[in-house]
């Protein structure tokens, strides 16, 4: 898969850039209406789960055996220190983290029992965005691959840059629609969308479509998760779809985030396109078989063994 990564003698594999938050989740029999049945139910189980997009991809990655580093801001609150504790227990090094007296992103989430879908309420205070002169330039240049979200597109927009002058591969999370977002997709290696995303860029409706849209304005490899639907990408004129793996889902918190760890992962090993797509379904999926996002990420045991009898959903 192109491009090569950089050589192993870098410090990091990793670094992520972006968000972190501390996810209040409640699991429901159904999801919440305003219609008179479904406007009071009784909360299943409820607990708080570290997460956020960048944090989620690096706990994965970081359980499946690489040497991952996060910048991004945090808060100085009870969440702050929560999430930071996380992500030190799993062997993250925070060295880059910028610390605001602000108290952190949060999000309360609520999982319908039955399917594993969410809905995800968060909120963010403005003094939490990453400044471009934040960023670290000597860690970008010194990771095999940088991972950003957009959640602070124009740091995000610079970090892809300064790596990509460093020889660094971007990989990323790409959810927003705005008038920067194209700035955004020419600037990383690796486009990585959520599935709304291209059919709002292009105004072509099916996923394959769009993607091929998408290749007027980039080269390299465009992918997509579909949620159930699998994963689908876009290298050369070559377009893989692979449906999702069957499981009971539970909670599909961070099954985005924890494919994109899978794929990092995949990638570093110098894996083809198609068994790298392959083992991030499995992750992604192993992860929807447990509540919360960083609470959910598989170990690389866990992922294999997975793969060696799953079955994918019809
Ligand atoms: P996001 O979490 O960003 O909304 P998706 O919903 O597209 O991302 O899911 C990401 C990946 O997680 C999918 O490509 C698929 O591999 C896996 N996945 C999501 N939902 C399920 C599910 N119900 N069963 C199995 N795998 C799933």
């Amino acid at each position: 898969m192109h491009p090569t990564p950089p050589s192993v003698d870098r410090p990091y594999d990793v670094l992520g850039i972006g968000a972190t938050s501390v996810d209040f989740v409640y699991q429901l029999p159904a999801y919440p209406t305003a219609t008179a049945a479904l406007a009071k139910m009784r909360i299943t189980q409820h607990f708080v789960s570290c997460g956020g997009q960048v944090a989620t991809a690096l706990a994965t990655c970081a359980s499946l055996g690489l040497r991952a580093k996060f910048c991004g801001v945090t808060g100085t609150d009870d969440n702050a220190k929560k999430v930071r504790r996380d992500l030190e227990d799993r062997g993250v090094d925070l060295s880059d983290v910028v610390i605001r007296d602000v108290s952190n992103q949060y999000a309360v989430i609520l999982v319908d029992e039955h399917s594993g879908e969410r809905i995800v309420l968060w909120d963010r205070h403005e003094r939490l965005a990453l400044r471009e002169r934040e960023l670290p330039p000597e860690a970008i240049a010194n990771a095999r691959v940088v991972h950003v979200d957009d959640v602070d597109q124009e740091a995000a927009i610079r970090a892809a840059r300064i790596a990509r002058e460093a020889g660094t591969p971007v990989t990323s999370d790409i959810d927003r629609i705005n008038d920067r977002t194209m700035e955004l997709v020419s600037a990383v290696t690796f486009p990585m969308f959520a599935e709304h995303v291209p059919p709002a860029l292009t105004g072509v409706n099916d996923p394959a479509g769009a993607l091929r849209a998408l290749r007027r304005s980039h080269d390299g490899i465009l992918c997509v998760t579909l949620g159930v639907q699998g994963a689908m990408a876009l290298e050369g004129d070559r377009l893989i779809h692979l449906p999702a793996f069957a499981v009971d889902a539970v909670d599909t918190t961070g099954a985005g985030d924890v494919f994109r760890g899978a794929f990092i992962y995949a990638y570093l090993q110098g894996w083809p396109l198609e068994q790298t797509m392959r083992f991030a379904n499995a992750a992604a999926a192993v992860s929807c078989t447990r509540l919360g996002a960083m609470a959910s990420v598989p170990s690389r045991k866990e992922a294999e063994r997975f793969l060696a009898t799953a079955q994918p959903v019809i």
